[in-house]
């Protein structure tokens, strides 16, 4: 099954005094490690594919990346590290029914830049430059479409069995139910690294913090 996809800007950790406690608890110095933060997802609101998690799914499903591979470019055979944790993270004033600022998982991935030395100069470059992202990998156990309500099972970004709106529109707004987190990618956009094939799009949605929120439309895992 093709999981859904949503980027966003990743860090590298560096003493800059970004790291919140709940991170710190995993981060170890390691030689064969550098250390990456990411905003995986964010509920409640649409992203510009159209995704949006409940605040209610998201606590529990957030621990499903525990362990999962972060991947080049949502190729699942070019693993360059794994994620170690993922936390919740709930602005001030947000409840179950109204929110402040949308919520979002924050998550945290081992680079193994021992073995992958030169996609790691690369992941520097591009996190100094600020041109690193990474997509989320999601399979919904259903889709609920925004426009009518309707609730299907999940078969894909768009597929007959889905209302004439999903059917129509990858892009149109739906609640992703269950989500599970199946990986996490990382992207370059930088003019000299050829990665961003397969017709990935960006576009600006949202600025929130010093978090920049991008939609992609994108790869198919293969
Ligand atoms: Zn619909």
């Amino acid at each position: 099954m093709e999981p859904l996809q949503l980027t966003a800007r990743a860090y590298l950790i560096e003493d800059d005094g970004r790291l919140k406690a709940w991170a710190e608890k995993h981060v170890r110095q390691d030689r064969d490690i550098s250390w990456l933060l990411m905003n995986y997802c964010q509920s409640t609101e649409a992203n510009s594919n159209g995704h949006i998690f409940s605040l209610q799914d998201l606590r529990t499903a957030k621990d499903t990346l525990l362990n999962k591979p972060l991947n080049m470019l949502h190729q699942n055979k070019y693993v360059v590290g794994s994620y170690v944790g993922a936390e919740l993270i709930i602005p001030e004033g947000t409840t179950e029914t109204a929110a402040a600022k949308p919520a979002f998982v924050e998550a945290l991935a081992a680079f193994w830049k021992s073995d992958f030395p030169d996609e790691f100069q690369l992941v520097s470059k591009a996190h100094k430059e600020g041109t690193l992202f990474t997509s989320m990998e999601c399979v919904p156990e259903t889709l609920t479409c925004s426009n009518c309500n309707q609730t299907s099972p999940f078969k894909g970004r768009q597929h007959e069995s889905y209302c004439d709106h999903l059917r129509d529109s990858p892009i149109a707004p739906k609640v992703l139910n269950q989500p599970h987190f199946s990986a996490g990618a990382l992207q370059i956009s930088a003019p000299d690294h050829p990665g961003r094939t397969g017709g990935i799009m960006m576009a600006p949605a949202e600025k929130w913090g010093w978090f920049n929120t991008f939609g992609a439309i994108g790869l198919s895992r293969k």
